[in-house]
């Protein structure tokens, strides 16, 4: 069969390339390869473990978002790609003739070399399959380990304690979510999880899963800790290797893109987890495994796969993570990133109740906000609290970032306010922390 744009990976990145030029240009032909039948939202399945939501409320037709789009969808694999004759082969037998190629081929996780990481009852996370498994036997197990205490870790631990499993989250730096908050954020992170009964072990490898056919114990220097099954959370490697067959320039954390998502081949593109995202700050590679990165990159290869000439702006890496009654987002640079890469800066705090003190279900929100200091420009910040109030001030500050806002915007900004939505007027965090970090410049 012959097409105008051939799609190969079929989740977000691929679903807005294939919208987006579709409908910048209906007459294009364009056809999709995807090895997963079905859409699922990979942020959900923590909640399907948790036994919050049932798997099939996570997983949408093809025909939902991409069929009835006018976009023709296979469910199979692109297993060969001849560059120079612009022809891919997939497992099915079928010869694919393409004016331009969008890879989309996501991330696949890491797993560490640990001795018995290949026994019964060691997941990770990525797919429906590894939820359907991790579901089925959390609900019949007691004890759980999870390896590596990043956002997928923290959050599939909380919900597997809240179903009533002793869990133990091992991580091997000093902190959890290390790379995206600073210490003092993180440690907020750690008392919550550790007040809720899970086992927080910090600065610790692991030196073997044991066990005869499923995993009976995990080894952790020395201690040994009862699993009944084990979740290797430990971070995903873009997945590059249709990319590097065809002699793709590959970076360190995926396919090297330019700002419109092009690769280093004419007529190829990257978008999402697969390619390497610069950081709108330091304009260095970032690993950025994110749907909303996968969202905006997609649109843009699209855009571009179909005649356009967009940019796109960088990224900023915002994310929120939720854990039991609380959540922590993070945006930018943290403090200990802009010391790392030498950009003098200054930091402020502010802390206040999310609802006005009259409200009874008020609850304490704070956040840090990094600022560069010789332009007082925004280039980071952290929030944390309760479930409400922080993702709408990470979005807000990304903005914030993206739009170069200073020390004195932030102190001046002008804000809602009521007694069951936001904080009290003079008490927004935000400007707290503006006026906190104004004061030590
Ligand atoms: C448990 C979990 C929770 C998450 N939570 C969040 C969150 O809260 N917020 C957030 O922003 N992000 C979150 N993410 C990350 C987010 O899901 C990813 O960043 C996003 O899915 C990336 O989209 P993508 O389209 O680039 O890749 P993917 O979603 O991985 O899609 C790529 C697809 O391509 C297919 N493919 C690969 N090679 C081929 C081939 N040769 N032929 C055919 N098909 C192929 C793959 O099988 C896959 O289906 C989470 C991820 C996980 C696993």
């Amino acid at each position: 069969m012959k097409t105008d744009i051939l799609i190969v990976g079929g989740g977000p990145a691929g679903i807005l390339a294939g919208q987006t030029a579709k409908g910048i240009d209906p007459e294009l032909k364009i056809t999709m390869v995807k090895d997963e039948p079905g859409i699922i939202i990979r942020c959900s399945e923590p909640y399907v473990i948790g036994g919050e939501v049932k798997l099939n409320d996570i997983i949408h037709s093809d025909d939902e978002m991409i069929g009835s789009k006018g976009i023709t969808v296979l469910v199979d694999r692109v297993t060969g790609i001849d560059y120079k004759r612009k022809t891919a082969w997939t497992r099915n037998n079928r010869e694919i003739s393409f004016d331009r190629l969008i890879l989309a081929t996501g991330a696949k996780p890491f797993i560490p070399r640990i001795q018995g990481n290949k026994l019964k009852n060691v997941f990770t996370l990525r797919n429906a399959e590894d939820t359907k498994n991790l579901k089925r036997v959390s609900d019949k197990a007691e004890n759980a380990v999870i390896i590596g205490g990043g956002a997928i870790g923290v959050e599939v631990g909380s919900l597997l304690r809240k179903k009533g499993l002793n869990v133990t989250i091992v991580e091997i730096a000093s902190q959890l979510l290390a790379g995206a908050y600073d210490e003092e954020f993180s440690q907020k992170v750690e008392l919550v999880l550790r007040e809720k009964g899970i086992n927080v072990l910090l600065g610790r490898g692991v030196s073997a899963i044991k066990g005869e056919k499923n995993v009976e114990e995990v080894l952790i220097e020395g201690e040994r800790i009862p699993a009944d099954f084990v979740v290797i959370s430990a971070g995903v490697r873009a997945d590059t290797e249709l990319a590097e067959e065809i002699g793709c320039r590959i970076g360190r954390f995926g396919i090297k893109i330019d700002k419109y998502c092009r690769t280093s081949l004419s007529d190829v593109y990257a978008c999402g987890d697969c390619a390497q995202s610069l950081s709108f700050i330091t304009k260095k590679p970032v690993p950025s495994q994110l749907a909303t990165t996968a969202v905006l990159e997609g649109k843009i290869a699209g855009a571009n796969a179909a005649g356009k000439r967009e940019e796109f702006p960088r990224i900023v890496n915002p994310s929120v993570t939720a854990f039991f009654d609380s959540a922590i987002g993070r945006v930018g640079l943290t403090e200990k990133q802009a010391r790392d890469e030498g950009i003098p800066y200054v930091v402020g705090y502010g802390k206040s109740l999310n609802k006005y003190p009259s409200q009874r279900e008020a609850e304490f929100i704070e956040n840090k906000l990094v600022f560069e200091k010789e332009t007082k420009r925004l280039i980071g910040a952290q929030v944390f609290g309760g479930k409400e109030g922080i993702d709408e001030r990470i979005d807000l500050l990304s903005l914030a970032i993206h739009k170069g806002v200073r020390i004195e915007d932030l102190c001046h900004f002008s804000h809602c306010a009521h007694p069951e939505l936001s904080p009290l007027p003079f008490t927004e965090p935000i400007v707290l922390a503006a006026e906190d970090a104004l004061n030590r410049i």
